[in-house]
């Protein structure tokens, strides 16, 4: 007996890369040689053009070995996208037009929540550090896709243990002002959707994607209070 109740599977997640390689040309042929093991569903040159390499209903080969929340095989439930990127350049504008394009109709076609747009780097921390820090993760959450901080309240937020040291310390902020002494940002970054395994590592990922400066694997109080505005949208 067999069922005809079926269909093919849904994306629900978004993972986006750098090639790290010189050239399109190069990807393309990466990606159709079986030695290599590689894949992603989409190719996007630096001219916008864009490349759909695979049916979005099958499973590329593109996130390997990582684990994002609870999920630890992102090939089965998401769309791998690949940007052409030398892995230490900016992506040209032409570019990200076209990623935003792509993503709005991969949003709409398959419902993807806001939260499960991520970087390579974000599921595979220590392993990967793809897309690399110049990518415009602010311009994809202000579009909808992923989650970016507040940044005029970072300044106001206060660290509840900063007021054992202050006669002033304004004792009524309101909650999404002040950290409270019991924050745990490694829970934070856990609820956020990270590896925890490897806290120095967790960290790096983060401070990747959302200080995009050489990360350091260890948070100061600016970062820890960027996570702490990051998390409230997560939960
Ligand atoms: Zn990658």
């Amino acid at each position: 007996m067999a069922t005809t109740n079926f269909n093919l599977r849904r994306p629900n997640y978004v993972v986006i890369h750098h090639t790290a390689q010189d050239s399109v040309a190069q990807t393309l042929k990466t990606f159709t040689l079986p030695k290599t093991q590689v894949s992603a569903h989409y190719v996007i040159a630096q001219n916008g053009k864009i490349y759909h390499m695979l049916n979005d209903y099958y499973r590329a080969w593109h996130a390997g070995v990582g684990k994002w929340g609870n999920n630890q095989d992102l090939n089965s439930s998401s769309i791998g996208i690949e940007l052409d990127n030398d892995g230490f350049t900016e992506f040209s504008a032409l570019q990200i037009h076209s990623l935003l394009k792509l993503l709005g109709f991969l949003k709409e076609e398959y419902g993807i929540p806001q939260a499960n747009f991520i970087g390579h780097s974000d599921l595979a921390p220590s392993r990967k550090v793809d897309p690399n820090k110049f990518f415009p993760w602010k311009t994809l959450a202000e579009n909808g896709y992923g989650y970016w901080y507040d940044e005029e309240k970072i300044d106001r937020i206060k660290m509840a243990k900063d007021s054992l040291n202050s006669e002033e310390f304004p004792t009524a902020l309101p909650k999404e002002l002040l950290v409270p002494e019991n924050f745990d940002p490694l829970l934070a970054l856990r609820i956020i959707g990270y590896d925890i395994s490897k806290p120095e590592s967790a960290i790096q990922a983060f401070e990747l994607h959302f200080l995009q400066n050489e990360p350091d694997g260890k948070l100061n109080d600016r970062e820890i209070k960027i996570l702490y505005n990051l998390v409230f949208k997560y939960l």
